[in-house]
């Protein structure tokens, strides 16, 4: 039987509200650390409505400034995000800034072409079942070069066994049509929204943890696709 302190000593519980700073900017509660109090009330609706409504913020130039180091102190006993986030490498779509989310808010899972495998979804299953996040966000984007690579069979080094956990996106994205190539823009999209979609298929059907969780309503699973352009995460819904 696992316990979150046999896991992480670092999840062990903490008494915030012992060293919880009364003011941390002016944003009401927004630069608050996440709390397993917090973490609890924040459903799995309310963990999505706070990326909304961080990608918001983002794409209006509004971000919200606060303390990092005074967070990062605050956290430094016990993490409680609420959310875990399967994105890419990119060095234009980090996590914590295309939704405004700052120190202890979110898990990042990152890897090129954010695919899940055994060792993201063990990683999903700690963030989740030991840690408590809420919600799972697969966030792919556009004009991903891991994608365009999986798209070309491009062979290099360790590269090309990373690559292959693309292939069944593209061949899905291909299927009843023709195959595109790279150079189409439409394609390489259809083929990214086809391996947010996977991602979130290989979840449930290698994780009855996270199926469980899921089932019973305590973490939702949702696609996401932030455009490199504008900044905007666009969400699936279904
Ligand atoms: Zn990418």
């Amino acid at each position: 039987m696992f316990t979150r302190r046999m896991i992480c000593g670092c999840l062990a519980a903490v008494p915030f509200a012992m060293i919880a700073r009364p003011s941390l900017g002016a944003e009401g509660d927004t630069c608050a650390v996440f709390t397993p109090a917090r973490q609890r009330e924040t459903s799995p609706a309310k963990a999505l409505a706070r990326l909304k409504a961080g990608n918001e913020r983002f794409v209006s130039g509004k971000t919200i400034n606060c303390d990092l180091l005074a967070q990062a102190q605050e956290t430094a006993a016990g993490q409680a995000p609420f959310a875990a986030i399967v994105g890419c490498m990119d060095s234009r779509v980090p996590p914590e800034l295309v939704f405004d989310q700052k120190i202890g808010d979110v898990f990042d899972a990152r890897i090129a072409g954010n695919f899940v495998d055994t060792n993201i979804l063990g990683s999903l299953e700690f963030a989740t079942k030991v840690a408590g996040a809420r919600l799972i966000c697969i966030l792919g984007h556009s004009d991903c070069g891991a994608i365009k690579g999986a798209i070309d069979n491009v062979e290099l080094g360790n590269l090309t066994a990373t690559l292959k956990n693309i292939r069944p996106a593209v061949e899905m994205a291909a299927a009843g049509g023709k195959a595109g190539t790279s150079k189409d823009p439409d394609f390489v999209q259809k083929v990214a929204d086809a391996n947010v979609a996977l991602a979130e298929r290989f979840i449930l059907d290698n994780s009855p943890t996270i199926k469980e969780m899921v089932n019973a309503g305590s973490v939702r699973i949702v696609g996401a696709m932030n455009d490199l352009a504008t900044g905007r995460v666009r969400f699936f819904e279904s």
